[in-house]
């Protein structure tokens, strides 16, 4: 667990994994926390926090969107401190309904506890944390309700998964037009003027050319191949569940695949395998590239 300096006086960005996204936390007249991490990483969230905030309460939680990595600890910091609760305006519908499918719940295998919030950010909207203002920019690509949050007079960028050092959160292959709204969002980074980027994942850095043409890089070889962007999908997917769980047997992995929709709905449209197929097709992809290894009938995230 680091913080990472070079950050404004009562800004603290605690950095998690690829499992729990990170946290940012302001320690100002109102303590305002930045996402909450995943469901399994509580009770390391929970220390974490409580530890940084010493003694002080948390007034409030903000999301930079809705997936289990980013809203997992929402519903528990939310009875722990009794905090106001702000989502993205993009995702309020889903959340109120609780709409697992555009949540990525059990469409994509993945779970988080049912939450409420207080009130949403509008896009463009100026929030006043850590005694600087932030403005709420639009993030979609990743996912279409997303923000980013950006301090002018930082030069800080608070991403999300819009933006890593190499790369960027999965980009769904349906509905279609996720590459091209990524792209926009990566265009409106390079507009501002980014001293550095606190990202969802990975620790902060300073290189947003060298971010962002990688990011181009990828999104050109996805748009060049629908197929190659739905079995992407699908390998995120997969490898996220194995990491949630820490470990799977092969059996528990299997039967993931078969349950979750997005498995099923992206062979039929995409892939055409027979289905029996599609888990060891994937499987062996992400044994090959490092992913994750198997051994005895169980798959563990590679070290
Ligand atoms: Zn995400």
């Amino acid at each position: 667990m680091t913080s990472a300096t070079g950050l404004p006086a009562g800004m603290q960005v605690i950095v998690r994994d690829w499992l729990n996204a990170n946290h940012v936390l302001f320690l100002h007249e109102q303590n305002v926390l930045i996402d909450s991490g995943h469901l399994s990483g509580l009770a390391t969230t929970r220390r974490e926090v409580s530890r940084r905030l010493a003694g002080r309460t948390l007034h409030l939680l903000a999301n930079t969107h809705c997936h289990s990595d980013h809203m997992g600890g929402n519903a528990a910091l939310q009875r722990e401190y009794r905090c106001r609760v702000l989502i993205p305006e993009g995702e309020a519908a889903r959340v109120r309904d609780w709409d697992t499918r555009a949540l990525w719940l059990d469409y994509a295998g993945q779970r988080a506890e049912r939450f409420a919030f207080d009130a949403t950010i509008g896009c463009g909207t100026t929030m006043r944390w850590g005694g600087l203002d932030w403005q709420a920019l639009a993030a979609a690509g990743h996912d279409d309700g997303a923000l980013m949050f950006f301090c002018r007079e930082e030069g800080i960028l608070i991403s999300g998964d819009a933006l890593w050092e190499r790369g960027l959160g999965v980009v769904l292959a349906d509905p279609p037009g996720g590459l091209a709204a990524a792209r926009r969002t990566l265009e409106l980074i390079a507009t501002l003027d980014v001293r550095l980027v606190v990202p969802g994942h990975g620790t902060p850095f300073n290189d947003v050319r060298a971010a962002l043409s990688a990011c181009h890089a990828r999104l050109d070889a996805l748009e060049a191949d629908p197929r190659r962007l739905a079995r992407s999908t699908l390998k995120t997917m997969l490898s996220f569940a194995v990491l949630e769980r820490g470990e799977m047997t092969e059996a528990d992995a299997r039967a993931v695949v078969n349950a979750a929709p997005i498995y099923r709905e992206y062979n039929e449209r995409f892939l055409k395998q027979p289905p029996e197929q599609l888990f060891d097709a994937l499987l062996l992809e992400l044994e090959r590239a490092g992913a994750l290894t198997r051994a005895q009938g169980t798959i563990r995230p590679q070290a």
